[in-house]
């Protein structure tokens, strides 16, 4: 059975399965189904829930801290600062008006969003000051390819404990270095859009391998990125879908259907640009 923990770099413990909220807080009359959403997640130990500042411009973060309200202790929380704020300053300033969208006083885990132009070591300064005063968990960089990487790790001072990138069954450029770079590293690899936003789950090959399985293909599709010993953050603003994601965690895949799943999905033979949303 896939494990439901992951120790980071730094010793802290995260949930491998998580929920998404890309899209939510956008429109009052999805508020409520986006909250239960969540909060049937939670319940059911989906508890890491990724968020951004940029997601409804604060939108995501305020139904966020909607959802996690009362049961704070329960969550592991991760947030984006966007690469326009990520000065030394901006960062800090991006991380509290965050915190108060949220209703908190600290956040699990704080992400630089993707590459700007700021110099990485004044975003990172930034995340140890962040660190050091208790206010973050651990810090972490997303879509950074292999080249993005291996520069941070000059600066990060070994710290950076988690890269987020698009990685689901259609696309799987990251295997050809990147995933082993961050593995033998210990950085952990946080899935997102692990159903491609839906499109994955048209797959014919996909459909048919999940009901051989009996099993759906959004299941298949998140099973087999916990199997890749990555970490899934599906989105839903539905609790039935939120209910059938969760199941994933139960689903141990055989060789022989992981071999199949290579045939309809191969791996990378080359190297490849990272792919980004
Ligand atoms: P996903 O691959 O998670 O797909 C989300 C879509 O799938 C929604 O339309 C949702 O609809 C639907 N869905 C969810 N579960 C099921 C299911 N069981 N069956 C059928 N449909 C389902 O896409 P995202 O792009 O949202 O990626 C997940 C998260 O990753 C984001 O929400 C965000 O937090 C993060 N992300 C990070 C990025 C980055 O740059 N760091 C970029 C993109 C995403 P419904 O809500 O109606 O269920």
């Amino acid at each position: 059975m896939p494990s439901h923990v992951i120790t980071l770099a730094n010793g802290i413990t995260m949930p491998t399965l998580g929920q998404g909220t890309w899209f939510m807080g956008e429109s009052s009359s999805s508020r409520k189904d986006e909250i239960a959403a969540l909060q049937k997640g939670i319940d059911l130990g989906m508890t890491l829930i990724d968020t951004a500042e940029m997601y409804a411009s604060g939108g995501a973060e305020k139904v966020t801290g909607e959802a996690i309200a009362g049961r704070r202790d329960k969550v592991f929380l991760v947030s984006k600062v966007l690469p326009g704020n990520a000065s030394r300053k901006g960062t800090i300033a991006a991380f509290e008006r965050s915190l108060k969208r949220l209703g908190t006083d600290y956040i699990d885990l704080y992400l630089l969003h993707w590459r700007g132009g700021y110099p990485l070591d004044e975003t990172f300064d930034a995340m140890e000051r962040l660190l050091d005063a208790g206010k973050i968990r651990a810090y972490g960089v997303s879509n950074f390819d292999l080249d993005d990487m291996q520069e941070a790790s000059q600066y990060d001072r070994g710290h950076i404990c988690v890269n987020q990138v698009l990685y689901n069954l259609a696309s799987r450029g990251i295997e050809w270095d990147l995933l082993g770079w961050l593995r033998k590293r210990n950085v952990a690899v946080m899935a997102y859009s692990p159903l491609y936003q839906t499109r994955l789950l048209k797959s014919p090959g996909l459909k048919r391998m999940a009901e051989e399985l009996s099993i759906t293909p959004a299941q298949l599709a998140l099973a087999w990125l916990l199997h890749q010993g990555t970490i899934p953050i599906p989105k839903s603003s539905s609790v039935k879908r939120v209910e059938e994601n969760r199941k994933a965690w139960d689903i141990v895949l055989e060789p022989e259907i992981l071999g199949k799943l290579d045939g309809i999905f191969p791996p990378p033979d080359h190297k490849m640009p990272l792919d980004v949303l």
